[in-house]
């Protein structure tokens, strides 16, 4: 059995809906992933929140230039705001993968992008076109579960039962996205969303979810 994945979620991110200003107030939740010989970050918070995303790592004793892969799960200012503290990491920004000037061809149609044993960057468009989500297996949840950490392919725990909450977030492609949280539901034992604390997957939430689907 390979060693178990480390999983530590750095922030967690919020986002709280003003109807009355038209604001939203938001950040992205930040993980690392420790994996057998890769360390991995996914997103980044905002450009004001450097100091915070240093302290953060430096914490659990990593440096900006450890970071083997830094994996952004799309292209919004909370989650990419500090990519250039990365520069030893190859980089995803969504799909679109790069070290330097160097872009990568890789059909995340057919394929995952494997990162290390058990840790793979997989295709979830939906709220934007491009979104990617981490899923990390064999890790150190409870059970040796499944971790998926997805950006906002899911906001947050309550999205599930209430869709106001992710589709007024934003989704380009609301269809693609609702099949999208059903597939990462049904493999994921834990799910780190894009604006709020790690939860578990429950059978209520994947039967709310093949619900959705059929409407
Ligand atoms: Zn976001």
């Amino acid at each position: 059995m390979n060693k178990k994945n480390q999983v530590i979620e750095l922030f967690t991110g919020y986002s709280y809906a003003n109807k009355e200003t038209q604001e939203m107030k938001a950040n992205a939740s930040v993980t690392l992933v420790k994996s057998e010989n890769k360390i991995i970050l996914v997103d980044t918070m905002t450009a004001w929140d450097k100091d915070v995303l240093l302290k953060q790592l430096k914490s659990y004793h990593v440096q900006p230039e450890d970071v083997n892969f830094l994996v952004c799960t799309h292209g919004h200012s909370d989650h990419c705001g500090n990519m250039n503290l990365f520069t030893n990491a190859t980089h995803f920004l969504g799909s679109c993968v790069s070290f330097r000037h160097l872009y990568y061809y890789h059909d995340f149609e057919k394929n995952p992008y494997v990162l290390d044993n058990d840790v793979e960057v997989m295709f979830t468009p939906g709220h934007t076109s491009t979104c990617v989500s981490l899923i990390v297996k064999n890790s150190t949840a409870e059970k040796n579960g499944t971790i998926a950490i997805v950006g906002d392919l899911f906001e947050k725990e309550e999205d599930i039962f209430d869709d106001s909450l992710w589709i007024e977030a934003g989704t380009e492609m609301e269809k693609m996205q609702r099949q999208n949280r059903l597939k990462v539901a049904e493999i994921a034992d834990f799910i780190v969303p894009g604006h709020g604390p790690k939860f578990k997957v429950t059978d209520e939430m994947i039967e709310k979810l093949r619900l959705d689907l059929h409407m």
